[in-house]
């Protein structure tokens, strides 16, 4: 039995959680720093994020009720912000990732975003401070994970700032679908890719009042080939427009009915914020090829996993 079950005890994972726990530590304090609040993370909700992509949903019955298990907490971002007014999590995501993903390097079905949103920012506003936390975050490590980092043979480069942008748009049309991989490939620091267009993300991403079909959105590659990074934006916040960028989506608003009477009563505040994958950061700190080796317990999309 056991054999057919994954489970690694791996030199590579040790180091990777040793530095997996002071990269926490060091992102919480850069945060509760500068004024954030740290929540609880939401593991079960009758909403989650509907994401961009096809995976299983998590769906627990519980008195009749259905639940899903949190794939992103953007829609309890914006509902927290109604009483907090810069909030991080470190959050769990459960997301039953296509067997097709297993061989990425890339993907976990259950992993961590380190996600946060503030209320009234702009897009700048929170690419700024992630290029702080990341130049902050990079600067501790070299000092305070030096042996670590000795052992996996891994410098870390500090970037400089402000970090380059392509738009969307130039990244597709020089290099075509394959562009992010491309660019991961070429550049030699953390890059940003702006500018979306709509039919590559979820309904929430703000669209542009003046340029439609194009969102206030962004996403952070890291360089080395390592990939994505971070997503994020500025947020759809009026009821008329969640819903209009809902029905565009064929969404059935029936099953977001709690979220959409909040967003026309309560009304929520106008947003940014991005969510970080901490095992992908993880791996780029370490150079790894693979991200199963970020953790103690992985579980690779596919696989039986303890
Ligand atoms: P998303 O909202 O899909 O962009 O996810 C936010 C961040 O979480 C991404 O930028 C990645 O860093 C990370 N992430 C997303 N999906 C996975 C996955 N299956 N395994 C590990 N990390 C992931
Ligand atoms: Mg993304």
């Amino acid at each position: 039995m056991l054999e057919e079950i994954y489970f690694q005890v791996d030199e590579r994972a040790k180091i990777a959680v040793k530095i997996g726990s002071k990269v926490r530590k060091i992102l919480s304090d850069f945060l509760l720093e500068r004024g954030f609040v740290e929540i609880a993370p939401v593991i079960i909700s009758p909403i989650t994020d509907p994401l961009a992509h096809p995976v299983f949903d998590g769906e627990i019955n519980y008195y009749g009720n259905k639940y899903y298990l949190t794939k992103s907490m953007i829609f309890h971002k914006q509902l927290a912000l109604l009483s907090l007014e810069k909030i991080f999590c470190f959050s769990p995501n459960i997301r039953l990732e296509l067997k097709d993903l297993e061989k990425t390097g890339r993907h976990l079905a259950e992993f961590t975003q380190l996600d946060l949103e503030v209320r009234n920012a702009s897009r700048e506003d929170v690419m700024e401070l992630a290029e702080d936390m990341l130049i902050h975050l990079f600067k501790k490590l070299r000092e305070e994970c030096k042996e670590e980092l000795e052992i996996l043979g891994r410098e870390i480069k500090i970037p400089s700032k402000p970090f380059k942008r392509i738009s969307f748009e130039e990244a597709y049309n020089k290099y075509g679908k394959d562009y992010e991989e491309m660019l991961s490939k070429e550049e030699k620091e953390p890059f940003w890719i702006i500018d979306f267009p709509k039919w590559k993300r979820e309904f929430y991403d703000k669209e542009y009042e003046d340029r439609k079909g194009w969102l206030v959105d962004m996403d952070l590659i890291y360089p080395e080939g390592f990939g994505e990074a971070l997503s994020g934006g500025e947020r759809e916040y009026e009821y008329e427009r969640i819903v209009r960028r809902m029905e565009e989506k064929s969404m059935n608003l029936q099953a977001f009915y709690a979220y959409l009477q909040i967003a026309r009563i309560a009304k929520f505040y106008p947003s940014a914020g991005f969510g970080i994958g901490i095992e992908r950061l993880i791996r780029y700190i370490c150079g790894f090829e693979d991200i199963r080796y970020t953790t103690l317990f992985p579980k690779i999309p596919g696989k039986y996993c303890i």
